[in-house]
């Protein structure tokens, strides 16, 4: 029996202030905190390390048209509230000096807006004005006190939050701040000149210019300090398996021609050669830890299970990990006719299983399961494994270090075989994953057609909904990703609630909607309902997941495209053209475009192979781009910067072995805690 306790993380250390949850904050009750745990925010710690993604310097409109373009600063006295009815909004009527301004508001508590917006006063808004029917509007401003600042920092949000609120709490959570002790050495902070912690988070938070160079300085500190707090994170998972040092279970080398036949196609040339890699791995009498790397839809599944097969043949148990249940359960029906063509038993394990469910479950997994499909609950203490000799994780990046430990922990010498969908450079995967050897599938399964990538107009919206018609008669289905609004999710959860009434208005047949603020099982039935045929067009914001297969899904329609990075416009279209049917990609536009963004559409339109993809983005991608890790689809770490810190990465694994453990260090272990990683967003 392997000793348990033993894969669990490092207890957590309680003594530092920082480590509390986020409710032990003024005015953080349990839905707030919902909301930001849905941003990776749990702790004071991950609040003071919430990063802006940028500052902007605030112009001030006095109402002289033309309209401004962009976000500005006007001085409005209010004058009435007409509160909406149902869904329509709620508006405030105003005026400046110039014009009438109509504020409106989704979603809107009346007592809030009573008390911002005062009839009868002067107030100072921020937003972004609009011209529709003659009129000024401005949806969703800001108020702002009287002695604001001329600039303001943005902050990556979820839906439900506004900049106003959040950038409250961080700075709450700044005053709170306990500065920790030193754990760089000082001749290094010296030689690189940078400050100490606390001070470079004021920095960051602070009105300083982006281009000084002590904003660079403090960015780079803390950059160090993440990445060191992760080599640290990788160095005890290998000491830990070091520890472990069992052979692991050895099935044959041989690809076995019975497993072939139990799959519906025949592999690919790369999926061969990523199938013969991971049975050479685990033939060594080492435990493996290979990394497969291939865009959406080339096929890692089989893959997987081809390994997985082998396993059970030298008689051993594998489970396979991913990251939602929607998928686990996907991975399930697509996997059972495969296992049972080859008399393997399989069995699933999620949060959701019924108690009598999980009951039969957690018995076939002590007993003679060979493969095992399940999310976070494949780890968790009650699950015994009787002789796990294979980890498969899917969606590797959605998974913390610690908690690859903990699966890995319910056997002895288990071998690992993690797939990621994200092409990052093997010099970057090397530092993210540092144990996990990467083999890369590039080839597309065979008789899967190019997906056909224009950009077009948005003014020709109409002419886009006769094709879509078309498209849905034929019973195929069609996503609609709205608009990015960066700084503002309120606003993406009402243009995707406007387009689809829209859509719904122009088109007469339900349309579905999914978006970040509905609870995981919501989203997931209507992801069901989508996937079974029930709904054949659904609205989304970022959210969606990347690994849902829907193979009847052929049109995949992003507004705003110019908004969004490469990576993420890459992940999207991947969604589309999954199976034998042509798909389609439209990028809407809002002209003129800049030349980056016509440079990324023009590459998008051009390649489909996310490795040429990823290297292009990262080439295009500016210097002070605070969100680029996130914008290449990345969401591992929050400050540092996977291209451009590539240098404090080698720093950060030499400290890592260098620096004796003390105190000190443990004390940045818990700052840069793993927390829960939430949903991957695509976006900020
Ligand atoms: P991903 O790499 O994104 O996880 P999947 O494993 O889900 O991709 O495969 C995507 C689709 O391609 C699935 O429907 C799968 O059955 C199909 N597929 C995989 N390999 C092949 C192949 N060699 N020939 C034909 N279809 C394949
Ligand atoms: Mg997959």
């Amino acid at each position: 029996m392997p000793d348990q306790t033993q894969s669990k993380p490092p207890a957590r250390s309680s003594s530092y202030p920082w480590s509390q949850d986020t409710t032990s904050i003024g005015g953080i009750g349990p839905k707030l905190s919902m909301l930001l745990k849905r941003l990776g925010i749990n702790r004071l710690a991950d609040l003071v390390l919430h990063l802006p993604i940028r500052r902007e310097s605030l112009t001030y409109w006095d109402g002289a048209l033309p309209l401004p373009d962009g976000p500005v600063v006007m001085r409005v006295d209010v004058q009435a509230h007409k509160p909406g009815y149902r869904r329509s909004p709620y508006r405030i009527l105003a005026c400046s000096s110039a014009l009438d301004v109509e504020l409106f508001f989704f979603h809107a508590y009346p007592q809030t807006l009573l008390r911002q917006f005062p009839e009868g006063h002067g107030v100072a808004i921020l937003g972004r004005p609009r011209m529709q029917r003659g009129r000024v509007q401005i949806l969703h401003p800001e108020t702002l006190p009287d002695d604001a600042a001329d600039f303001r920092l943005i902050y990556p949000l979820t839906e439900g939050l506004t900049q106003q609120r959040l950038r409250h709490f961080i700075g709450m959570a700044l005053a709170q701040f306990v500065p920790p002790p030193e754990w760089l050495p000082k001749e290094l902070l010296k030689r690189q000149q940078m400050p100490d912690f606390a001070t470079a988070l004021e920095m960051i938070h602070g009105p300083h210019a982006e281009d000084k160079p002590e904003f660079e300085q403090a960015r780079r500190r803390l950059a160090l300090d993440e990445l060191l707090a992760h080599q640290r994170r990788l160095l005890a998972l290998r000491r830990h398996q070091e520890h472990q040092n069992v052979a692991g279970l050895k099935p044959s080398p041989n690809i076995a021609p019975a497993i072939l036949k139990a799959l519906p196609f025949a592999l690919t040339k790369d999926q061969k050669m990523a199938l013969q890699t991971c049975l050479n791995d685990m033939a060594t009498g080492q435990v493996m830890a290979r990394l497969v790397q291939g865009d959406v839809g080339s096929g890692k599944t089989a893959v997987a299970f081809c390994s997985m097969a082998a396993m059970a043949k030298a008689g051993g148990q594998s489970c396979l990990m991913a990251p939602t249940d929607l998928l686990a359960r996907q991975h399930e029906q697509t996997l059972r006719p495969w296992a049972e063509a080859l008399g393997l038993t399989l069995v699933f394990l999620s949060g959701r299983l019924k108690a009598k469910e999980r009951k039969k479950a957690l018995e076939d997994i002590a007993g003679d399961a060979d493969i095992i499909i399940g999310t976070h609950a494949l780890f968790q203490d009650d699950v015994v494994y009787s002789r796990l000799g294979l980890a498969v994780i899917d969606e590797q990046h959605r998974f913390g270090v610690a908690q690859r430990a903990r699966l890995t922990g319910k056997g002895q010498g288990v071998h690992v075989l993690a797939m990621t969908a994200t092409p990052i450079p093997r010099s970057l995967a090397m530092a993210l994953y540092g144990d996990l050897d990467a083999v890369q599938i590039r080839e597309k399964p065979a008789g899967r057609k190019a997906i056909e990538t224009v950009a077009m107009q948005a003014s020709r919206i109409d002419e886009l909904l006769d094709g879509i018609k078309r498209v849905m008669s034929r019973g195929e289905r069609v996503y609609w990703i709205c608009p990015l609004v960066e700084d503002s999710e309120a606003l993406n959860l009402t243009s995707a609630e406007q387009r689809q009434e829209w859509l719904h208005s122009k088109l007469g047949t339900e349309i579905g909607l999914v978006h970040g603020q509905m609870p995981a099982l919501n989203k997931d039935d209507v992801m069901a309902r989508f996937q079974q045929g029930d709904l054949q067009l659904l609205v989304a914001t970022t959210v969606i997941e990347v690994g849902v297969n829907v193979p009847e899904a052929t049109v995949m329609i992003i507004e705003h495209a110019e908004r969004f990075g490469l990576a993420q416009l890459h992940q999207l279209r991947g969604r589309v053209g999954r199976g034998a049917l042509q798909g389609r990609c439209v990028l809407l536009y809002h002209p003129p475009l800049g030349p980056l963004s016509q440079e990324r559409l023009n590459i998008l339109r051009h390649t489909e192979d996310g490795f040429v993809i990823a290297e292009e983005d990262l080439r295009l991608r500016g210097a002070g781009d605070m969100a680029g890790t996130r914008q290449s689809g990345v969401p591992y770490f929050k400050v540092a910067d996977l291209v451009r810190d590539q240098e404090l990465m080698a720093d950060a694994q030499r400290l890592a072995r260098m620096l004796p453990d003390h105190e000190a260090l443990r004390a940045l272990d818990d700052l840069f805690a793993e927390g829960d990683l939430g949903d991957l967003r695509l976006a900020g």
